[in-house]
């Protein structure tokens, strides 16, 4: 059995997320060079290293905001942008790329809110106009997601009335309100002030618990080792090492990772 397989049987889960060989080039530079890997359904996959190694690009293939060159990405047994007819692939159209996303939540670095809409509207937003919720149903929906990311008593304020803490914990309910099979997080904590990180990581812990599939792109290697099944340390368009984080974080075969680590520390 390949380690992925041993994993995925550890587990006892399919897999929710399938990468094969994911190649994507900007120009004449390839920035991922062959990326596999599999996500169980539940499970939590932190995937670090340094700055310009691939690590959103990887995140947007997944999400279709880039195209692959090469590979393939399977979300829930579906192909990622493409559909089968016969012994054919097409190409999605936009409508059905449009479907694919849906079930899929994404998470920046910056929180991207509606200045003009109140932390309720901006919840309610995709769930009306993509999902055809009723209103009154999303809204309820949307004050039960308040409360669970601790941000009950804001639901009528504007985003420029909450903290930075507050505004990526508004993002993440927005995500949730998608109802996503799989949420990915680029960096959810990075253009946070030092004391607002906790707040963010203890929401993202419990949505962990609660047993939601998630890839995050992270520098929190404290939130890596504590919360995720699985680390994946990136460089340079390819995947070093990847495994459990007591493994992976704590004793690295890799020369490449070792140095990571020593410098985040
Ligand atoms: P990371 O998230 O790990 O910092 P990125 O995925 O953002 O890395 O970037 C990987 C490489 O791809 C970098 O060298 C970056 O400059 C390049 N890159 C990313 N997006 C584009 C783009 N749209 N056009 C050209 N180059 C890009
Ligand atoms: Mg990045």
């Amino acid at each position: 059995m390949t380690n992925e397989a041993l994993h995925l049987h550890a587990v006892g889960a399919e897999p929710l997320v399938v990468a094969a060989d994911v190649r994507k080039r900007f120009g004449s530079v390839e920035v991922l060079k062959g990326i596999s890997l599999q996500v169980a359904k539940g499970e939590v996959l932190s995937i670090i290293g340094p700055s310009g190694s691939g690590k959103s690009t990887f995140l947007r293939c997944i999400n279709q905001l880039e195209r692959l060159d090469g590979g393939a990405i399977f979300v829930g047994g579906e192909l990622i942008g493409y559909r089968r007819v016969g012994d054919k692939l097409h190409e999605l159209v936009d409508a059905e790329i449009a479907r694919q996303r849906r079930s899929i939540g994404m998470v920046f670095q910056r929180f991207n809110l509606f200045p003009h809409l109140t932390v309720t509207e901006n919840i309610t937003e995709g769930p009306v106009q993509v999902l055809r919720e009723r209103p009154g149903e999303a809204r309820d929906h949307a004050h039960a997601l308040l409360e669970r990311v601790g941000l009950g008593e804001k639901r009528d304020a504007y985003p420029s009335e909450l903290s930075g803490g507050q505004q990526q914990r508004v993002a993440i309910a927005r995500a949730l309100a998608m109802r996503p099979k799989l949420i990915l997080f680029d960096e959810p904590t990075s253009a946070l002030d030092p004391e607002l990180v906790g707040e963010v990581l203890t929401v993202m812990r419990d949505l962990a618990a609660s047993g939601m599939t998630m890839i995050v792109v992270t520098h929190e290697l404290g939130f890596a080792r504590d919360v995720c099944q699985r680390v994946a340390f990136m460089d340079r368009g390819q995947i070093v090492e990847i495994g459990e984080p007591r493994h992976v974080l704590g004793q690295p075969t890799q020369k490449r990772t070792q140095e990571f680590i020593s410098m985040v520390r």
